[in-house]
């Protein structure tokens, strides 16, 4: 493991800002990939509270900024915003794959969107960041970096082009509460172990490793109801959600028949899994609806 030092302090921020590594990035000193990038993550943090961003999220508003403002032109379009992604500073963000894996080496674009690759800025950074005079000292600083000729005004502008709509403060709130009443009513049932191998416990108290999954997704209209939700580790709420495995009526597992464990250890999650029952809450009033299941079947389990 190797040790990162994340800065802790406003002036460790800015020096470590004014010595951003180019050498990965094709076009040398002046290269504004990596302060692009951050700038988008630092607005993006102001206006939405957190800088975590799946990189499918970030790939076209940053690969634009990119191609606006960056002199050499010999990176292809669709890598653009995957250099910075995968080579930013440890020190100041994570970058892993969809179950917190490293990324490859030299994984491009479309590597990174199979990945489903996701970044965070690190917690220290993005507390400082929190305050606001901080920000805009950072903020000053990343625009000069990205330099060039009368970008000022128009950068600004293109950095609130690219920034998503932001959602209101209280719906964010709403939907805070509203994700930890569901936690908090479902996890229970399942002694806060994924449903299907066990994994997860409390830690003070406080769920860990362990997660409520929608069975109709939340985001098409499903209910936050514990009659559509289940416990699941990570791994099992991701290949729930990619369909990789899906519920029968029965409410035994199925795995897709489209899956192919990669190399390693990429079977393990699955091996012996298709037909064996999921575990269930003691009370027949508490266990997945067949409802659901029907939507999950139909919508996300690949067949
Ligand atoms: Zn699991």
């Amino acid at each position: 493991m190797t040790t990162v030092g994340h800065p802790r302090t406003e002036p460790e921020l800015l020096a470590l800002l004014r010595t951003l590594n180019r050498s990965g990035l094709r076009g040398g000193g002046r290269a504004p990939h990596k302060p692009l990038l951050l700038l988008w993550l630092v607005d993006r943090l102001a206006a939405s509270g957190n800088s975590e961003t799946r990189y499918e999220e970030a790939a076209e508003p940053v690969g634009r900024l990119i191609a606006q403002y960056a002199e050499a032109r010999s990176v292809p379009d669709g890598e653009r915003a995957a250099l910075p992604f995968r080579l930013l500073e440890a020190e100041l963000w994570a970058a892993t794959d969809a179950f917190s894996g490293p990324l490859p080496a030299h994984a491009g674009h479309r590597r990174l969107l199979d990945l489903g690759a996701r970044g965070r800025l690190h917690p220290a950074v993005e507390e400082l960041l929190h305050q606001q005079p901080v920000r805009d000292r950072v903020r000053t600083l990343l625009l000069a970096e990205v330099g060039g000729a009368g970008t000022g005004g128009t950068l600004e502008q293109s950095l609130r082009d690219a920034l998503p709509p932001a959602e209101p403060r209280y719906r964010q709130e709403t939907r805070r509460v509203r994700d930890s009443r569901f936690a908090g009513a479902l996890l229970p049932l399942y002694g806060h172990t994924c449903a299907v191998c066990g994994f997860g416990g409390l830690l003070d108290g406080v769920p860990v490793g362990v997660q409520a999954a929608h069975v109709h997704a939340h985001a098409d209209g499903g209910p936050d109801v514990v009659q559509n939700g289940i416990a699941l580790c990570g791994l099992h709420h991701a290949l729930f959600d990619y369909g990789a495995l899906g519920l029968s009526e029965e409410l035994t597992l199925m795995v897709s028949p489209r899956f192919v464990g990669g190399e390693g250890h990429g079977g393990t999650p699955v091996a012996g899994l298709d037909g064996a029952p999921v575990r269930q809450p003691r009370e027949a009033a508490h266990r997945v609806g067949r409802e659901y299941v029907g939507w999950h079947t139909k919508n996300v389990f690949r067949h």
